[in-house]
């Protein structure tokens, strides 16, 4: 057996939680098939193929494909903003799952890009990565970590500097985390962030958790044991009780902005009250 043959055997598709990644990379994927595609992907489809397909979470797919791939937009427009207004952008990227960012947007020159997440994820990833030929247009350093526990001191060891300002992305993360692991990962991130960082977040409401269209996607996760335990009511509120000062922007206006469909499952003619949350935020204090 040859070497490439050989690691292709010994790399593990992700299962359990991390498997959330491959259904959201999957999304991505899907979208570098639109002609007039909101953001280019070219590495998702290598990255869905060497998970061995998402088929397992097509209903997941179905019901929250075109959310994927608007946020996706939304935090690369937040994300780039940041780094081109600052002199020597710092971004993280909190749960990275198969998000390659890294590689496929135009970063500023000197710009630091740190990818969390648990180490099986990062271990498939980064040996599917390379498989692929893949090359960062930024400085792109891995933190295998459990977002649950000491992350920061992982973050600080990798070379991550407090003192700069720094460009959070939390996408896809919180609902999966008990609410007191969420609330010590705001407290880190801000204690952590110097003046002027930004931070971009998703989140879920209660009523959003609660829609009958999501209960099928609750049995399905609870079989990758991802279960989702946390929401929010008022994010702004939320992060202002952190130091951050926050907006949030509605699907409906984004997808305006894009000429895009309301994805069903954040049309409040469809849902109501129920929101996913997609902010960002200014530290300030
Ligand atoms: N942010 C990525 C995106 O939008 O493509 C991935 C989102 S995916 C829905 C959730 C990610 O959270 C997975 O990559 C999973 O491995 C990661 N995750 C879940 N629990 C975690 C934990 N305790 N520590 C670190 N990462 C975690």
């Amino acid at each position: 057996m040859g070497d490439h043959n050989l690691k292709r055997v010994l790399q593990r598709p992700p299962v359990g939680v991390v498997r959330t990644a491959v259904l959201i990379a999957a999304a991505r994927a899907n979208e570098q098939r639109h002609l007039r595609r909101l953001f280019d992907d070219p590495l998702a489809a290598g990255l869905v193929e060497a998970a061995g397909s998402a088929n397992d979470l097509i209903g997941v797919r179905t019901l929250a494909g075109e959310h994927f791939v608007l946020r996706t937009r939304y935090f690369d427009d937040q994300l780039l903003s940041s780094a081109q207004n600052s002199a020597r952008p710092q971004v993280v990227i909190m749960a990275a799952g198969l998000d390659t960012r890294a590689f496929r947007l135009q970063w500023p020159p000197g710009t630091t890009l740190f990818e969390l997440d648990l180490p099986e994820l990062l271990e498939f990833k980064e040996d599917a990565l390379d498989d692929l030929g893949a090359q960062p247009g930024c400085e792109r350093v891995v933190v295998a970590c459990d977002l649950r526990e000491d992350w920061a001191t992982a973050l600080i060891r990798a070379g991550f500097d407090p003192n700069r300002p720094t460009a959070w992305l939390l996408e896809g993360l919180f609902m999966f985390l008990p609410p007191d692991a969420g609330e010590r990962i705001m407290y880190w991130v801000s204690a952590l962030s110097a003046l002027g960082s930004t931070l971009a977040l998703e989140h879920v409401n209660r009523a959003f958790r609660e829609l009958p269209q999501m209960r099928a996607v609750h049995e399905r996760f609870d079989t990758l044991d991802a279960r989702w335990r946390a929401d929010v009511e008022d994010p702004i509120g939320w992060l202002g009780g952190y130091g951050w000062h926050a907006a949030v922007t509605h699907q409906v206006d984004l997808a305006a902005r894009h000429d895009r469909a309301v994805p069903a499952i954040t049309d409040p003619r469809k849902v109501g009250d129920a929101r996913i949350w997609l902010a960002s935020a200014i530290r300030t204090a």
